[in-house]
């Protein structure tokens, strides 16, 4: 088996550090993504333009980066958004989880992209999961992947790892990754071509990228820049 890994990809700034840290390690390198019936199909649009800026900052990279796949996972979206209406009062009263969260998410794209791997002989899944700053998410804990990463390898009968670089960072620690992965370079390429604002936003342009400025993601985003910007290290 080729040493390659499948990277999560959903064109975030997350995922997007995710991706250079898969390039700088694997010999190939492929990346998936989930069309879930998002409000806005920005991060659709933005897979591409940043994949190949991203690959372009080395000639490694670029040889290392293989195919991108998207699979439409609209039904799932739709079951889990109906599922959180039907919860939304049940998850508020017991004061636990965001209303941005989707039972299940993490589990359905990592058995997704173990398919998909298992068929290409991807024997890593990568993702930006991470319990520092989303620690409301159930399925973001190490412990849910380790669980995972056992039911995959015992379902598939093939190990497969899930390995997750950002699972201890801080947003601003993930700049960080990202400076030493591929320097000032690879900060601008995810500044300007990655997207995480929850409201599609691509016309109101910041020192951390593009985003309405407002809405949880771009705060989480501002805030982590800002830290890091602060520590005089971009
Ligand atoms: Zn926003």
């Amino acid at each position: 088996m080729t040493r390659a890994a499948l990277v999560l990809f959903s064109a975030g700034q997350d995922s997007a550090t995710c991706l250079a840290w898969a390039l700088s390690r694997f010999e190939r390198v492929e990346t998936i993504g989930f069309d879930y019936g998002q409000r806005h199909h920005v991060e659709l649009s933005q897979r591409e333009p940043l994949r190949r800026a991203l690959s372009g900052l080395s000639e490694r990279w670029l040889a290392a980066l293989g195919d991108d796949s998207v699979i439409d996972l609209r039904g799932y979206g739709a079951l889990a958004e109906s599922a959180l209406t039907a919860d939304r009062a049940i998850a508020l009263e017991a004061g636990g989880l965001p209303t941005t969260f989707v039972p299940g998410r993490n589990l359905v794209f990592l058995s997704v992209a173990a398919a998909l791997a298992y068929r290409k002989g991807i024997d890593a899944l990568v993702g930006g999961m991470c319990e520092t700053d989303y620690s409301g998410y159930p399925d973001c804990r190490r412990a849910t992947l380790d669980a995972m990463e056992r039911a995959l390898a015992l379902g598939l009968e093939r190990p497969i790892r899930v390995e997750t670089p950002l699972m201890a960072l801080t947003k601003a620690e993930t700049w960080r990754l990202a400076h030493a992965l591929g320097g000032a370079a690879l900060v601008d390429t995810i500044v300007e071509h990655s997207h995480t604002c929850y409201e599609g936003d691509r016309e109101h342009r910041h020192p951390w990228g593009y985003g309405c400025g407002v809405c949880p993601a771009c705060d989480l985003r501002r805030k982590g820049w800002a830290v890091w910007a602060e520590a005089g290290e971009s």
